[in-house]
């Protein structure tokens, strides 16, 4: 059997897994939407998972805290990759999932727009009317290929 590498899907954090609990100034938790851990669950059986925020470190670590960090093989922030546009080969990804369109739209620039999945924000009046369609948008470019 061919000893096939397996695939590496980055993720973005706020409005992509969902959003952090601020109590007054403080994080003090971290809300997943809807099928969030369920996915990230289904999908690190097949798949290495990254976690990729713009955010610097000590957000992301506060986030990560919250039942985030068992899921993701390595962490990038701001602070190890300080960048404008999240171009997946930096961190040898094939894939990108983020609910912001930016990044996919940097990279069809450079003629890698298929390896970004863009999804709906979470509490967007898109994912408000169907939930679960950003795990089946994912689900069905990441098992398909
Ligand atoms: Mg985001």
């Amino acid at each position: 059997m061919p000893d096939r590498k397996r695939k590496r899907v980055a993720f973005d954090l706020d409005e992509t897994l969902g959003v952090p609990v601020i109590d007054d100034v403080e994080i003090t938790g971290f809300r997943f939407r809807e099928g969030c851990v369920e996915l990230l669950r289904r999908l690190r059986n097949d798949f290495d998972l990254i976690l990729w925020s713009v955010s610097n470190r000590s957000y992301l670590d506060k986030n990560l805290a919250f039942g985030l960090s068992e899921f993701f093989r390595e962490t990038y922030s701001w602070d190890e990759i300080a960048t404008g546009w999240k171009d997946v080969r930096r961190i040898d990804a094939d894939f990108l999932i983020d609910d912001s369109r930016h990044h996919f739209e940097e990279a069809a620039k450079h003629g890698i727009g298929d390896r970004y999945i863009v999804i709906a924000p979470y509490g967007s009046p898109e994912d408000f009317e169907n939930p679960t369609l950003w795990i089946e948008q994912i689900e069905g470019i990441l098992f398909e290929r």
